[in-house]
């Protein structure tokens, strides 16, 4: 490959193990396009590529066996239409995420907002190392957050209130043992509660509310070489406090880190407790 675009290393271009064969990389927000947008990528592979597309394990889309010399025509023609790039790199990546509330019965959060803020606000932005964002809208975790840089999944705090005839609804939806009802006498255990919702959602007598509803926060986890289990170190945030609160992530993790550590580098580097007082 010559100079021309050697930027785009960085951004959304890979070499293929065939010579002189690249793959455009085009983002997503939290898996979502448009039916334009998937037209426009099936016109572009079509012209441009092989007419397949790959769908990426963190929500990319991928057209591949795109030549060098048409390069130029495919970057022009993506971003006309208003199709993302992806990052690479020591940089803030593309943020996944599952459909959260807006679609998911067990959500709790809006995660596809929240990464439409993360996408305008941080992708591409310059880190020690690559740093990379996965919101799930429950504890159920299905974006992996606890594999990621950064993870927030979606917890609420239950709440009883009046009015529970003893169905025992909610003791039989609440996988973790947590819910106890005695007579007519719900009981949340905190230590237990893992913060899913769903015996809010199954009391047929509204005798169970939302107090309050947010994210849980993970750091440092990654899959590679050497894999990480993500810490969690704030166990409820309020969701509208989601971004500042990975703005803060961000501040103690570039004061801390050394050029190409990522997040779990450095937590295993000073321990967990010195990131936590760092965040603090
Ligand atoms: S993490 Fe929860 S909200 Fe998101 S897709 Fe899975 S079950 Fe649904
Ligand atoms: S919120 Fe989920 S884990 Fe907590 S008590 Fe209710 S069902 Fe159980
Ligand atoms: S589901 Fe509601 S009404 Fe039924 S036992 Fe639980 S709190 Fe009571």
């Amino acid at each position: 490959m010559n100079g021309q675009f050697s930027f785009s290393k960085h951004h959304g271009l890979l070499e293929q193990q065939q010579k002189d064969f690249f793959a455009v990389r085009v983002r997503t927000i939290a898996g979502n396009l448009t039916s334009a947008q998937m037209r426009k990528l099936a016109d572009l592979s079509d012209k441009y590529g092989n007419g397949q597309l790959h769908i990426t394990t963190r929500q990319s889309v991928e057209i591949h066996w795109v030549q060098e010399k048409q390069l130029a025509c495919v970057f022009r023609e993506t971003h006309d239409s208003g199709l993302l790039l992806a990052v690479r790199g020591p940089r803030i990546l593309t943020t996944i995420g599952c459909p959260g509330i807006a679609l998911c019965k067990q959500g709790v959060c809006d995660t596809t907002d929240l990464a439409a803020q993360l996408d305008a606000l941080l992708v591409g932005r310059e880190q020690p190392g690559k740093t990379k964002i996965a919101l799930s809208g429950c504890p159920n975790s299905c974006a992996k957050p606890q594999i990621n840089d950064i993870g927030l999944h979606g917890v609420v705090v239950p709440a009883v209130v009046d009015g529970c005839d003893g169905c025992n609804n909610c003791v039989a939806v609440c996988k973790v043992g947590a819910m106890t009802v005695s007579g007519c006498v719900p009981s949340v255990s905190a230590d237990k509660c893992v913060g899913c919702g769903l015996c809010v959602k199954s009391c047929p007598k509204q005798a169970l509310a939302v107090e309050k509803h947010g994210y849980a926060v993970y750091i440092g986890g990654k899959i590679g070489k050497r894999s990480m289990l993500g810490n969690k170190v704030l166990p409820f945030i309020p969701e509208r406090e989601a971004v500042s609160c990975i703005e803060g992530i961000l501040c103690a993790y570039n004061r801390l880190a050394n050029k190409g550590e990522r997040i779990g580098d450095v937590v295993n580097r000073i321990g967990l407790a010195a990131f936590q007082k760092e965040l603090l």
